[in-house]
Parts: structure tokens; C-alpha cells; sequence
């Protein structure tokens, strides 16, 4: 529909009140308006807002191609080293707003679309965001290629053009329903197809064994298919515009349109068959955020976007330095987000010895001197393995490699260092021997790679002590730790303009290039007119959040309330039913007790369970059910609110993140390697309640442990206790904890449904509680308590959060990309030349 002359006034937060330059603005809509009419075919009078935000894209783009190309002429022109970034998951979100806010644009389009009587952000909600990731993982590649644009360092990002997405959460009757994401539908105005680079990447088939004329023996592979790899580009701008990077993701099609012919003789079907079969490999992201599908398709997906990938390298390696390989590991250096693009490894070997000619010895040497791999997690079920059998029928040549891989490892390094130790050798092999017999993907990151890291101190540690303490007995200088980051761009300056301005006027228009830049706020954190400023910013962003609950939720809030966020993928070790039982038991004392003085609270939840992940979908259903009794309950006379907020995604955390009071991180300690999400809670003024683990422990090093709201087992703890833990003790020793955890047996939150909730309190009691909830459930309530008491001193709570937020420093993902550039990639930045 044609969007009304006058638009509402916004309420949202990245309002400003920046003066424009009012010539910027007039050539802008003269640029959208050429655009709405030459590229979009339409007209100001009948635009509807979807073609009013192609127009305002195809404006941007006009910007970012010309300092594309820029960026890499220079990187041509120089042949300079650079970082190829392997992950199976970008989660980009939206780009409008972010490219708008790196171009310094923003501000001018707003103006621009507000003389058109357009609000620039109703215009920005018709983007799709770009879901091609489950959370943490998926959004941390996301940050990274923002920083590695605006640091200047040349790079590529390789991943897989899902068709579709992350799932859309539906929420139903309080229940999860999964409906598919098709962000790309009507086409993606950002993205570029690049013809000129398809890859063709064969599969299947049989190994054959060949002597050559000196009498070697080789090996040839006789694929069964081949698939085609269709290239997208993405532009990434660097803030301020300084290099654009590229985001390539590869989109599989069957290599002719469809067999000709069989179609010709009548074989319709088949024909048809085949390109679907073909078409299925980036159809559809895994939704399984930590443990494995297991299928065959999955590892399809991983070899077809590192292969591709690789050839892509290669041909971009060799216009500069042909046949020769001598230079290749200085050059190029990729990085393995997790251990889903492992099969580059195998893939690599396998160019260099079958396709370009090389010795196994010369391409070890340049294999292992270019791959480095990052571990995300510790949990043993997301660990990979991929059954032998599966590599036998897809891909029996990079099988073959494997082994070699293997044999040399274990004769060579394994065998000097522990002479005939047969149970450190089935330790540390490529293999695990069973009934089935899986290759442990990895140990052959470990074995091959330069460098291994965690994502913050304490993940780090455990990597090297808990998970691989013989390899890093072998080679102890492989591992490192590089502290996660989140970019200071989007979730600063882009969601919440008003926070961004204080930052201007205290410590200079630079902040979001030099985040350290912002602890100059400390000094204010006394001061009563700063905590006001700093507060009334917080206010407003929670009077545009309570007006999204409504619309979303229809449940009013107060934004006077405290809100209290618990925001991240469903999982049991980051124990959204911890916080649960928690609201559980303040809504029980408020019912025993409802005038008591208590600090009226907002819990807001987002997350999406997994969807064969049955006890994360209970989990959801409970909040839901728990908060519709509550939301409804006229007895505690609104003192308590809680509040499901339905397909939590970057584009609602842009939202959520910048209103929230406190920041709940309360995974079991050392299950949560970093969490990236904390860091931007902290970064926009809330007040951590969390355990000792991941990057809490470091966000609290900066903002003071009293800022903030620490409880529960430490890391070492919880490892002492695991083994001897009882739930039981806890449940039995705790009246109000048994009050609650008993509550979820009964039909009091789901009338005429009894037990509906129980399968909760099997996981907690019968079913040993491995998360230790019971165990940190008197501590967790203590916290809260603290947090309670603070929010009652308005001074104290905004001198805190005004801390929390000027010392996040550290944890933007430039400072990240900065320490892997300088300790694993040796990579220098390029200005770039117009
Ligand atoms: N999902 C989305 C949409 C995010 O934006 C983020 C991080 O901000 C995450 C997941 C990761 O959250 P956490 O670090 O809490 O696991």
C-alpha cells in the first residue's frame, strides 16, 4: 500500500537531534528519488514503504560498490597478505541502518526521508533480517567482518547463501511453532551474483588406485556428481567508509539447469529430481545450535562451502603467482570458525596434490601453516564426529588424506613423544575406533593448525587444561585466547542514538573507532546531571521497548519498572528455568504477601529452542504459561510482569539490548565459553546478574564486581561437585525451592492441563539436574535481592551503569580482530586509495 503523506512521529531510540548538512540532504532524496522512479519503476505518490527502502538501498549501494572496488584494486595492486574467513553461519541482521550509521549517512537520510514525510526507521523495519546463523557464533562472524572493514585488513568471509534462514518463531497457545525464513524471497537488493567466479565441486564416487611411470603409487578420484557453487556477494562497509570487505556466500545449483536429456526422453521427474537434490545443499540452515544433526546433508553443506571456497582462493592465489606455491601460506591465512569448515583441510591437501601437482610433504607444509581454528564450545555433544561410513560414500579421496593425516601424526610427533603409548595414540587420533567409527573433526583442526584459540580467558584455559591437555602438552604454544568482541558501531552508535550522543559530547566523535575512549564517562559517573542524562536515556529506550511488548505481546509494562532480560538461544546450560523458578518464587511471596515493598519488575524473554531440542520447547511453553497467570493476576496489582517476546533475532536485540536494566548470564559456570551478548548488555548501561564464567568474569575485571551481580558455583566448583552432586539434598533442604519446583507438577499454570510442566522437574530432580540449577538457586535469589535493594537507589544504580557501560573498552570486536591479525594471522591493515 502507498504509505500516508504524514508519518507518526517516532518514538524509537535511535531518534537524534544532530544537526544535517541541508545540501547532503537535498542531493540524498534527489538520489532516492531517481532511484524510486529509473531503478525501483515506481513514483513518490504511489511507493509503498518496501519500495521507498530499495530506493534508499539502491542510493547506498551507489556509495558502496565505488569503494569496493577501491578496496580491492589496492588489495590487488599490493598482493597483501589476507584472512579468508571460514564459518558456517553470518548472522547479519539488518544492514540499512548499520550501513547508513558507517557511511555517516544516517542522520542525512533521516532528514531526507522525513521531507518525503517518511520515518526513516518504519521505512527500515520492511528489511529482512538476514538470519543465516543460530546466535552467538553465527552473530560474532557478523561483528567480525564490520571490523575487519573498518580496521582496514584485507580479508573475505565465505559461508553458504541458505535460501533459508534461521526458522521464524511462531509462538502459539504459548507454545514454539517454527515457520520457515525466507529472507530473500522478493530478491536481496544488497547482495551481488557473481557469475564470473561459479565453481564447479565434485562428490561421491570411488577412489582409484594408479601406478605412476617412477612406480609410485597415486591416488585418482572418479566423483559420482558434480554440484555448482554460485558465488553472492555482500558488501561490508567499514565505518566511515574506509575499505569495504566481502562477504561471499555460495548458493549450490545442479550443473546444467537440468539433465537435457533425460527431460528429452520423457524422464520429467528425474530430471527435476536431480537439480532439487542439488539445490537441497543450501537450502536450509541447521537449526541445531550445539549439538549435530548427524546427517549426511550437513556435511555436504560444510565440504560444498569450503570447497568452493578454496578454489576461489586458489584462483585469486595463482593470477598473481601462477604455478608457484612457494608463497601460498604467506599470503593467505584462514581462519575456521569452529570446527565446521574442517573439511577445508582435507580439501586443501587434496588441490595441492591431485589438482596442482604438489608432494604430500609440500602440501602439509603449506597446510599447516595456513589454517588456524577457533573452539566455541566444550560441550562434548557439540564436538563433531562425523561417521566414517559417510566419508566413505561422499567423499572417499579427502578419507584417504585423512588417514595419511592421521598415520604421520601418530608415527611422528605422537610416537617420539610417548614411545609405544597405545592409549594416548587412540586419544589423540584423527579416528575414533567403535561399533562405528567417526572421524573427530577436531583433533584434526588441533593436529593441523598454527594457532588454536577459545573466545575469552577462562574458555580458553579449559580448552588447553580440560579438553585437549595432550596436545597441549605436545605443542603447548599452539593455543591462545582471543577475548570475543562485539562492534561498537551497531550496538552502540547505530541502536541507541541517544547513548551514542552522550559518548560525542564526553569523549569525542572517535568512540566508535577507540572504545577505551568512553571510560572518560567514569568521571561523570558522580555526577548527579550526567546520571540523569545517562538515565532518562535509559528511560526512553525502555518506553520504545514497553511500546514493541505491546504490539508484540499485547501485555502493557512500566517503564519505570526494573526490566530484567534473559535474551539467547533456549538451552539447558544457560538456564532460562533458573530464572524461571525465580520469578516462580517471587510471585509465590507476593501472593503470601502483596503489599510488600518490592521494586516492580519486567522479565523479558526471548529465545528460540532447537526445534527436536522437546525440553527447550517446554521451557518456552513454561514462561509462557507462568506468564500468563502472572500478567494476569490482579492480586499482586501489577508488581510483576513477564513478558515472551516471539522470534528473537538481531533486528529485536537492537531493540531489546539498549532498555534493558539488568543483563541475566547465568549458565552453570564453564559452560558458556564467551557469550557476546553480556558485552552488549554491559556496553548499554545494565547491570550483569550472572555466574563466574565465560566473559562475565572478564566484563566484571573492568566494571568492578560491586557493579554488578555476581552469584553461584565457580568453574572449579561446579567441577568439584559434579560428581558427587544430589539434587535431591537442594530440594529437600529448600522450602520455598521445593514450593516451586513442585508448583510445576500441578495445573496451576496450565488449568486443565496437569503436568504439563513436569517434564521440568523430571529434568531437575529424576533426571540428576546437570546444570546444577537447585544448586545455584538460594545464591540466584540472593543476587537478585541485591539487585532489587540497588535499583531503589536511583544514584547507585546510575553511577553503576554509567561504569559498566564506559569500561566495555575491551570487548569491542575491533580490539578482537586486532590480536588475531597481530598474534595469529600476522596480518597488517591497508588504507585503502580512491
Ligand atoms: N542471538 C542473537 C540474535 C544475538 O544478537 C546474540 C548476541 O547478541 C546471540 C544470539 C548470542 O547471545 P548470547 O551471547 O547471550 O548467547
Amino acid at each position: 500500500a502507498p504509505v500516508k503523506a504524514a508519518a507518526k512521529t517516532s518514538t524509537s531510540a535511535t531518534q537524534t537531534t544532530a544537526t544535517v548538512d541541508k545540501a547532503q540532504v537535498k542531493a540524498f532524496k534527489e538520489q532516492v528519488e531517481k532511484h524510486l522512479r529509473t531503478t525501483i519503476g515506481t513514483s513518490p505518490v504511489k511507493a509503498s514503504k518496501l519500495a521507498w527502502w530499495q530506493a534508499v538501498v539502491a542510493t547506498v549501494n551507489e556509495d558502496i560498490f565505488g569503494r569496493l572496488t577501491d578496496t580491492q584494486q589496492t588489495h590487488a595492486k599490493n598482493d597483501t597478505r589476507a584472512v579468508h574467513y571460514l564459518s558456517a553461519e553470518f548472522l547479519m541482521g539488518r544492514l540499512t541502518i548499520n550501513n547508513l550509521t558507517n557511511l555517516e549517512k544516517f542522520d542525512v537520510a533521516r532528514e531526507a526521508l522525513k521531507e518525503f514525510g517518511l520515518d526513516i526507521n518504519e521505512i527500515c523495519e520492511e528489511e529482512p533480517d538476514m538470519a543465516l546463523g543460530n546466535g552467538g557464533l553465527g552473530r560474532l562472524a557478523a561483528c567480525f567482518m564490520d571490523s575487519l572493514a573498518t580496521c582496514n585488513y584485507p580479508c573475505v568471509g565465505y559461508g553458504i547463501h541458505y535460501e533459508n534462514g534461521l526458522f521464524r518463531q511462531e509462538i502459539r497457545a504459548g507454545k514454539q511453532v517454527e515457520r520457515p525464513d525466507s529472507w530473500r524471497e522478493y530478491g536481496c537488493p544488497w547482495e551481488a551474483c557473481r557469475p564470473e567466479s561459479v565453481q564447479n565441486i565434485p562428490l561421491g564416487g570411488y577412489v582409484e588406485k594408479q601406478t605412476a611411470p617412477d612406480g609410485s603409487q597415486c591416488s585418482v578420484w572418479h566423483p559420482s556428481s558434480m554440484i555448482k557453487g554460485v558465488p553472492w556477494d555482500i558488501p561490508v562497509v567499514g565505518y566511515r567508509g574506509s575499505s569495504v570487505a566481502i562477504l561471499r556466500l555460495w548458493e549450490s545449483r545442479s550443473t546444467e539447469q537440468f539433465n537435457w536429456d533425460v527431460f528429452n526422453a520423457g524422464g520429467y521427474v528425474d530430471a527435476q529430481a536431480e537439480k532439487s537434490l542439488a539445490e537441497t545443499i543450501s537450502k536450509v540452515l541447521y537449526p541445531n545450535d550445539s549439538t549435530e544433526a548427524g546427517k549426511e546433508l550437513r556435511l555436504t553443506q560444510q565440504y560444498f562451502f569450503c570447497a568452493c571456497s578454496l578454489r576461489d582462493i586458489l584462483r585469486r592465489y595463482k593470477r598473481s603467482h601462477h604455478n608457484d606455491f612457494s608463497e601460498f601460506a604467506a599470503k593467505i591465512a584462514i581462519q575456521l570458525n569452529d570446527t565446521h569448515p574442517t573439511i577445508a583441510i582435507p580439501e586443501l591437501m587434496r588441490l595441492l596434490i591431485d589438482e596442482e601437482g604438489l608432494s604430500y610433504d609440500q602440501a602439509w607444509d603449506i597446510t599447516s601453516k595456513t589454517f588456524n581454528y577457533t573452539n566455541h564450545t566444550l560441550l562434548p555433544e557439540a564436538l563433531e564426529k562425523w561417521p566414517v561410513y559417510i566419508f566413505e560414500k561422499l567423499l572417499p579421496r579427502h578419507l584417504e588424506l585423512i588417514y595419511e593425516i592421521n598415520f604421520r601424526f601418530l608415527n611422528g610427533p605422537v610416537e617420539a613423544k610417548w614411545p609405544g603409548n597405545n592409549e594416548i595414540k587412540s586419544r589423540l587420533s584423527i579416528i575414533e575406533e567403535g561399533e562405528v567409527r567417526k572421524v573427530r573433526m577436531a583433533n584434526l583442526c588441533v593436529i593441523t593448525s598454527e594457532h588454536v584459540n577459545g573466545v575469552a580467558k577462562i574458555h580458553s584455559k579449559l580448552v588447553k587444561e580440560n579438553l585437549f591437555p595432550d596436545y597441549a602438552q605436545l605443542w603447548p604454544n599452539k593455543f591462545c585466547n582471543v577475548t570475543n568482541g562485539v562492534t561498537p558501531r551497531r550496538w552502540i552508535l547505530s541502536c541507541n542514538r541517544g547513548l551514542a550522543e552522550l559518548y560525542n559530547d564526553v569523549a569525542g566523535k572517535d568512540w566508535p573507532l577507540d572504545l577505551d575512549k568512553c571510560e572518560v564517562l567514569k568521571k561523570y559517573a558522580d555526577k548527579k546531571e550526567y546520571q540523569d542524562r545517562f538515565m532518562k536515556i535509559k528511560h526512553d529506550n525502555k518506553v520504545a521497548l514497553a511500546k514493541t511488548i505491546k504490539e508484540l505481546t499485547g501485555v502493557e509494562v512500566d517503564p519505570n519498572a526494573m526490566f530484567d532480560v534473559q535474551v539467547k538461544r533456549l538451552h539447558e546450560y544457560k538456564r532460562q528455568h533458573l530464572n524461571l523458578l525465580y520469578i516462580m518464587s517471587l510471585y509465590k511471596s507476593l501472593l503470601e504477601d502483596p503489599d510488600q515493598d518490592i521494586v516492580p519488575q519486567v522479565f523479558i524473554f526471548g529465545a528460540k529452542a532447537a526445534p527436536a531440542y522437546t525440553l527447550a520447547k517446554d521451557i518456552i511453553f513454561a514462561i509462557n504459561a507462568v506468564g500468563e497467570k502472572i500478567n494476569n493476576d490482579l492480586r499482586i496489582k501489577g508488581k510483576l510482569k513477564v513478558v515472551f517476546l516471539p522470534n528473537y533475532r538481531v533486528s529485536l536485540a537492537e531493540k531489546i539490548i539498549p532498555a534493558a536494566d539488568i543483563s541475566e548470564q547465568i549458565s552453570t559456570a564453564g559452560y558458556e565459553a564467551s557469550g557476546t551478548s553480556n558485552m552488549k548488555f554491559s556496553m548499554n548501561g545494565a547491570l550483569t546478574l550472572g555466574t563466574m564464567d565465560g566473559a562475565n568474569i572478564e566484563i566484571v575485571e573492568q566494571a568492578g564486581i560491586e557493579n554488578n551481580f555476581i552469584f553461584g558455583l565457580s568453574v572449579d566448583e561446579v567441577l568439584e561437585l559434579k560428581p558427587r552432586y544430589n539434587p535431591w539434598d537442594y530440594y529437600n533442604a529448600d522450602h520455598d525451592l521445593k514450593a516451586v519446583v513442585d508448583w510445576l507438577d500441578s495445573d496451576f499454570f496450565t488449568p486443565g492441563q496437569p503436568g504439563a510442566l513436569s517434564s521440568i522437574k523430571t529434568s531437575l530432580l529424576n533426571n540428576g539436574d546437570p546444570f546444577l540449577v537447585l544448586a545455584d538457586f538460594a545464591s540466584y535469589k540472593e543476587a537478585h535481592q541485591r539487585a532489587q535493594k540497588l535499583f531503589k537507589d536511583k544514584a547507585k544504580w546510575a553511577r553503576a551503569a554509567m561504569i559498566n557501560s564506559a569500561t566495555m573498552g575491551i570487548f569491542s570486536s575491533d580490539r578482537s580482530i586486532r590480536d588475531y591479525a597481530e598474534n595469529i594471522w600476522t596480518l597488517r591493515s591497508q588504507i585503502v586509495k580512491k
